[in-house]
């Protein structure tokens, strides 16, 4: 039987009856297959041609029979034939080979073909048999697929470029709102006037810092977040940071646990303040009811490393690995505090971006720790 390609064929012998119960099995392997199973000579003329291929392209055995494998072939396909039967000549199989024919009625069908030579008893290549899996299905999700994905990135093209945009156009009338919130404290005399413009102010620089943080979102979506390293020192900017913060949240205890004294590094002090901030400020909103934040400062080979531990609501151990992603919160843990699920993402981009490391330990209900390193020499 020609279909069976894998082994020479055998010649009658005394071992007729078994020779032709094997057959007949085979036979029946091909009638019952729903792939298409097609033999056909080194010249292409078709030789067998099962149920299944007449159920595919939807000729008869008697019509497909004694033709040339081009009536299948579309025009622009041809030269696939050749390189087919060149390798069949050559004893090779090729398998799974993805490739369209065309059926009786001119609609096109999407394969995967198998082809193997059929050699005769002196081990010479006579022909081929074909297997042939319809995966239009399959090339119907597949494109589906990509279609969607190709949706679904040009509408995110298109927030990033929203987000970029509504940010800088945000921006403009801020500043101005600033600079004459500014002109107007030093206006004001009375009490009252004065404390509404100081919570007024106030107000504003929280969402100048929402709207920056956006506009930064952008600015990395787009590849032009431009750092400016310099030397500075690092003590420095947690002795800043602490101040600033210990301002406005005096309930918070926040002491800084380092024998160093000064430690000079190299980095963008701007980018590397933000992502302290960023930490503090989150060690303080999701840790109500506490009073206590530890800074960690350690010098470890070639890096800084530091912490910033809080006594807060702690983050579930199957959230953690998220936390960083853009625009992810853990919502239902702490619904009452609001925020965008952007200050992670930016301080792990910039800790990345100066080539180092940030993560995260935390225990529900107990607190958490932030750690990330810095080489000290970039
Ligand atoms: P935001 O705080 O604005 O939502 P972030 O990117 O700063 O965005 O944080 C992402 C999420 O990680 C937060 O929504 C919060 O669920 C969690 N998270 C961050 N810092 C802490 C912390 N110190 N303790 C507990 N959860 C935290």
């Amino acid at each position: 039987m020609e279909e069976n390609a894998h082994a020479p064929m055998q010649s009658p012998n005394n071992s007729f009856n078994l020779n032709e119960q094997k057959q007949a099995i085979l036979a029946a392997i091909v009638n019952a297959s729903d792939d298409a199973i097609i033999s056909k000579t080194l010249q292409g003329i078709i030789t067998s041609w099962n149920p299944a291929a007449e159920r595919m392209f939807g000729y008869n055995e008697a019509e497909a029979v004694g033709k040339h494998i081009s009536l299948i072939i579309p025009a622009d396909r041809m030269s696939e034939e050749d390189v087919i039967i060149s390798n069949i000549s050559n004893g090779n199989r090729i398998d799974h080979f993805e490739t369209i024919r065309i059926a009786k009625d001119g609609s096109q069908v999407f394969l995967s073909l198998s082809v193997s030579p059929i050699i005769d008893e002196s081990g010479k290549v006579i022909g081929a048999s074909k297997i042939a899996r319809d995966i239009s299905g399959q090339m119907a999700v597949q494109e589906e697929k990509e279609r969607l994905y190709e949706q679904v990135k040009a509408l995110n093209d298109k927030k990033d470029e929203f987000i970029g945009l509504a940010s800088h156009e945000l921006k403009t009338p801020l500043t101005s709102i600033s600079g004459y919130l500014q002109i107007l404290s030093n206006m004001v005399t009375d009490e009252k006037s004065l404390l509404f413009l100081k919570k007024t102010r106030q107000q504003v620089k929280k969402l100048s810092s929402l709207v920056s943080d956006l506009l930064d979102v952008s600015k990395i979506e787009a590849g032009k977040l431009q750092l400016s390293k310099e030397s500075f020192d690092i003590r420095q900017v947690f002795n800043n940071a602490i101040e600033l913060l210990s301002y406005g949240n005096h309930r918070y205890q926040m002491s800084l646990e380092t024998d160093i004294d000064e430690l000079l590094i190299t980095a963008d002090p701007d980018r590397v303040e933000q992502v302290i901030i960023n930490l503090l400020t989150n060690a303080i909103r999701y840790s109500p009811g506490t009073d206590r934040i530890i800074i960690y400062l350690t010098r470890e080979a070639g890096e800084v490393k530091v912490g910033v531990r809080d006594f807060g609501v702690g983050i579930a151990p199957e959230k953690l690995k998220d936390i960083f992603i853009r625009f992810y919160r853990v919502d239902d843990a702490n619904p009452t505090i609001s925020g965008l699920g952007i200050g992670l993402y930016l301080s792990h981009e910039i800790i990345v971006r100066h080539k180092g490391r940030i993560w995260a330990e935390s225990e529900p209900g107990i607190g958490s720790t932030f750690w990330f390193t810095l080489p000290l020499d970039q």
